[in-house]
């Protein structure tokens, strides 16, 4: 298989993972690999986060596409870029 990003700009490198949402075949440079969390459902309405994760690959239109969603930025365990506070900035005291 062909890593579909590659492809995409005529280059032709094996793919070696899948995009975990669309399912294209992506080269060791155009996967992301995220931390899956995994739960456990408990008996009393718990959803508990185990400490061990599972591994996730993304491509980096799924990736983005899935970071607009709330529920995206919940359930994803990567780090959303802060976007700057603009207007109420607050000097540091000095
Ligand atoms: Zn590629
Ligand atoms: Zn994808």
């Amino acid at each position: 298989m062909i890593c579909y990003e590659c492809q995409q700009s005529s280059n032709r490198r094996d793919a070696v993972a899948l995009c975990h949402h669309c399912y294209a075949g992506l080269c060791q440079q155009h996967a992301f690999v995220l931390e899956d969390p995994v739960t456990a459902q408990y008996p009393v309405c718990q959803t508990v986060v185990l400490p061990l994760r599972a591994r996730l690959f993304l491509c980096s239109t799924c990736r983005t596409a899935l970071q607009q969603t709330s529920d995206g930025v919940r359930t994803t365990p990567w780090e959303l870029p802060e976007p700057e506070p603009s207007g109420h900035k607050q000097a540091p005291p000095r």
